[in-house]
């Protein structure tokens, strides 16, 4: 703020004066001028789940929908974002997040390597690691966190710390031992060994089993036990490397840490689930009362933000992807509302001075809003010219505005949909071609900035100089 007033104040005409500005202005971009990011990611939020998710919040807040926005649809600032891997003309995340983390685009499912890496080459990984934001950030002295709903060894997390080339290397037990004994470690052991600065300094996710061995019941479901095949417990490694350290996996603790008056000092790691987190839709069920994303975001910004030199911290929605991936619009649409909440509570809480929030999609999906449903219709419902009318497909029947391309809700024959409910929380929309699971897409997605630099934000960009944008922030050197 002194900054501010100082280059607005008119009439220095004394040559010392011009000399103690300079020199305040230069201390100030410098030393006490925290420059933060916040990297929001909705794993395969292509730009039909936003539009179809910001209907859904609309109509859930009683209006017609179409008009609402979500938080970041209010962003001052947007591009187009080519999201293809150097191999693949439909991304993966792994890719995607790479391209993101650390500037260079390369190929589907590898993480943290360039594009010579083919996939399961660990001697090639060994030495064609990139270094990554969070890395950079951690060598500079600066705060760093990652938060998920996902597992936090899957993919987009692991773009923070992970350099492996293969994504599923996720613990111990899905490592080929042949990558072991050249030297390549499992995601979740690169986690806790991350080896800048002092290492991620907020961790909130999913994916405790990936930490514990076999031998160890998971403590929220008894009968689930760890997945790593080595004895190893690695939440109790991370905790011994460090005494100012804490681990909660239960939703209590989290929120005494969250509504307690000051932040906690030490690292904390929080992981809520064996694996993924629940999707927002089922959450308020989950045994151990997992925290919501916006919660998990609003303790992680308080845990960093005591950090002068500023922070690094990546938020993933993790399971928009999932629901996609099941044909289950209402989970996907539900998860990215959630989204927004947590970045209405970023935009709402930090000082867009000196920080920088960007919120984008790794790659797409094959939904799609179609028909011609009126004004307000439900926007899972089936595609109606006024309540009650349904407008009739080829054949007679009616049909959903969502839809996907492929996925498991083909069906050879299509039921009558006018005796089920499509706005049903489990109701798969219908996929054209059939497949287990649906795909991904591979349009543009959108990227939508506020803050510092995101005027960088703009026109076509390939997903790698979303990079550019946020180092621009970090690393002022
Ligand atoms: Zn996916």
């Amino acid at each position: 703020m002194i900054k501010r007033r100082l280059t607005m104040e008119k009439g220095f005409t004394c040559a010392l004066v011009r000399l103690v500005t300079i020199a305040s202005l230069l201390l100030f971009n410098s030393a006490s001028y925290a420059k933060n990011v916040i990297f929001f990611l909705g794993d395969g939020m292509g730009i039909s789940t936003v539009t179809a998710a910001r209907i859904f919040a609309g109509q859930a807040a009683g209006a017609t929908g179409e008009e609402y926005d979500l938080a970041f649809d209010q962003f001052p600032h947007l591009a187009l974002i080519k999201t293809y891997n150097t191999d693949a003309q439909v991304p993966d995340s792994a890719g995607t997040i790479t391209a993101i983390t650390t500037g260079e685009k390369t190929r589907i499912g590898v993480l943290g390597v360039n594009s010579s890496v083919e996939r399961d080459d660990c001697a090639g990984a060994l030495t064609n690691t990139l270094p990554t934001l969070a890395e950079l950030a951690e060598q500079r002295g600066m705060s760093t966190g990652i938060v998920s709903t996902a597992r936090i060894t899957h993919a987009t997390p692991a773009g923070a710390y992970a350099h492996s080339p293969n994504r599923n290397w996720e613990s111990s037990a899905s490592t080929p031992d042949e990558a072991e004994a050249l030297g390549c470690r499992d995601i979740a052991a690169q986690l806790i060994a991350m080896s800048y600065g002092d290492g991620l300094d907020v961790i909130f996710g999913g994916g405790r089993r990936e930490f514990m061995p076999i031998e160890a019941d998971d403590p929220e479901y008894p009968s689930r036990p760890g997945l790593r095949d080595d004895g190893r417990n690695l939440i109790e490694e991370w905790l011994a490397a460090n005494s100012k350290r804490q681990y909660t996996w239960r939703g209590e603790e989290f929120v005494d840490w969250l509504s307690a008056a000051d932040p906690v000092d030490g690292q904390l790691m929080g992981l809520f689930e064996p694996s993924h987190m629940k999707y927002e839709a089922d959450r308020q069920r989950d045994p151990g009362k997992e925290p919501s994303l916006k919660d998990m975001t609003a303790l992680a910004v308080k845990q960093l933000a005591q950090n002068e030199k500023g922070y690094f911290l990546l938020v993933e929605a993790g399971r928009i992807d999932h629901a996609h991936h099941f044909s289950n619009a209402y989970r996907a649409l539900t998860d990215t509302v959630a989204l927004s909440d947590a970045v209405q509570w970023a935009v709402d809480n930090v000082d867009l001075e000196e920080t920088l929030i960007l919120v984008t999609a790794d790659h797409s999906h094959t939904m799609t809003i179609s028909g011609y449903p009126r004004r307000g219709n439900p926007i899972l419902g089936t595609v109606e010219t006024e309540p009650g009318k349904p407008l009739l497909d080829a054949t007679g029947a009616p049909y959903t505005t969502l839809s996907y391309a492929n996925g498991p809700g083909y069906k050879k024959q299509r039921p009558n949909l006018s005796l089920i409910d499509t706005k049903a929380p489990d109701y798969q929309q219908l996929g054209t071609v059939p497949m287990p699971a649906e795909t991904h897409a591979g349009e543009d997605v959108a990227a939508f900035a506020a803050g510092q630099n995101a005027g960088a934000v703009r026109g076509v960009m390939e997903q790698n100089r979303l990079y550019d944008v946020m180092y621009d922030v970090l690393i002022n050197d």
